[in-house]
């Protein structure tokens, strides 16, 4: 194993930063061992130092939060997703504000207390409706916390929903590279826009989440050095990372996925740079190998977003080839999630799991 990467893994678990020549040096190091080894000793390394790390901050605790996918109705073009608004293909649908609500309740049943409402950029979902739904799931469920996933929006947008009881925003920055992001979007889309939402919705006070696919097309060192960057200075409370995967109905359809492997020592620098941040095993990668999501909680993350959706609709958010949404993506699986979390050592909760912020 590498010498000067285990050093720098040993100086970034004890620091929690690295300067920006050390974290490309490592990102580099890694990189090498996977093309040679797969997962070898330098990552195994790195995912312990990540698990010590997080037990110090959230024990053995995994988190769930009941994952909504409320509408794949989009009005931008994201070259990467599969319900970008030019995949004629793609079979729209839109939950009505009782259907949102019904899934919080049978969520809340099964033992949830944060709920994600998540979607692409359908103005349906204008502030006026997203406020009641907002309102009346904090009625019906005092003390769980709502999550919101709808992409752009103003500052007044982000204030009145804010103001209607929203807990948290996740928005991907997807880059941190200016120059990559207009490699992944069309032109309309703007990085400087996606920039300025996040430092918006934080100063809103909304714990934020941002976060990359791993592997995007055009993805090199140095866009995930800077990614690293951003999210160590940005402190993001939240931050999904899963591996792209290609959707056969974009312009990256015969692009190469993301690996499990990469995903995992990403998964692991970010615990050691945001020590407190909550971190999914996304469903992405769940997707790519069986036990990734198991994979991932040993990497130092300690989040896990089971799918609430109406089953007749789970199909139709297909934003990658092949995603999981039965099974233990399944929210109505949570013992077997249970299950399996406490063979690896984990204990999944149900509370609404706020950051551990110290
Ligand atoms: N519209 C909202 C937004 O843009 O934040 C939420 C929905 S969007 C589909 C959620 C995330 O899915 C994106 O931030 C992106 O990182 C991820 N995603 C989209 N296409 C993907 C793909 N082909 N592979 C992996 N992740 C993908």
């Amino acid at each position: 194993m590498s010498s000067r990467g285990q050093d720098l893994i040993r100086q970034l678990a004890e620091d929690h930063t690295l300067s920006s020549g050390e974290l490309l040096e490592l990102l580099l190091l890694l990189e090498e061992e996977r093309m040679t080894e797969g997962r070898g000793p330098l990552a195994v390394l790195l995912g312990e130092e990540a698990d010590a790390v997080r037990r110090q901050y959230y024990g053995n605790k995994v988190y769930v939060r009941g994952l909504i996918e409320v509408s794949n109705y989009c009005r931008n073009d994201c070259f990467y997703c599969g319900i970008r608004r030019n995949n004629r293909d793609c079979e729209r649908y839109r939950l009505t504000e009782e259907e949102i609500l019904e899934c919080c309740r049978e969520g809340y049943e099964l033992g949830f207390r944060t709920f994600v409402l998540q979607g692409g950029e359908d103005w349906n979902f204008n502030d006026s409706a997203l406020y009641n739904i907002i309102r009346r799931i904090k009625v019906n469920h005092p003390g769980c916390a709502v999550t919101l996933s709808f992409g752009e929006r103003s500052e007044e947008s982000y204030a009145a929903l804010k103001a209607a009881g929203a807990d948290r925003y996740l928005l991907r920055h997807e880059t941190a590279t200016k120059t990559h992001y207009e490699k992944l979007h069309p032109r309309a889309m703007s990085f400087d826009n996606r920039m300025h939402c996040l430092r918006v919705l934080k100063k809103l006070g909304y714990q934020t989440g941002c976060g990359i696919m791993v592997g995007s097309p055009g993805q090199t060192p140095e866009n995930l050095m800077r990614d690293l960057e951003f999210i160590r200075d940005f402190r993001p409370e939240m931050c999904g990372i899963g591996p792209f995967i290609p959707h056969h109905a974009t312009p990256f359809a015969d692009q190469r996925a993301g690996t499990l492997e990469q995903t995992l020592y990403l998964l692991s620098m970010i615990r050691l740079l945001v020590p407190d941040v909550l971190l999914p095993a996304t469903t992405a990668l769940g997707t790519i190998h069986p036990r990734g999501r198991e994979l991932g909680i040993q990497a130092g993350a300690n989040v896990v977003m089971p799918n609430l959706s109406p089953d007749g609709v789970r199909k139709k958010y297909e934003l990658y080839n092949n995603k999981l949404s039965t099974g233990q993506e399944s929210a109505q699986c949570l013992a077997d999630l249970k299950a399996r979390m406490a063979a690896i050592g984990y204990e999944v909760v149900t509370d609404r799991g706020d950051v551990n912020r110290r």
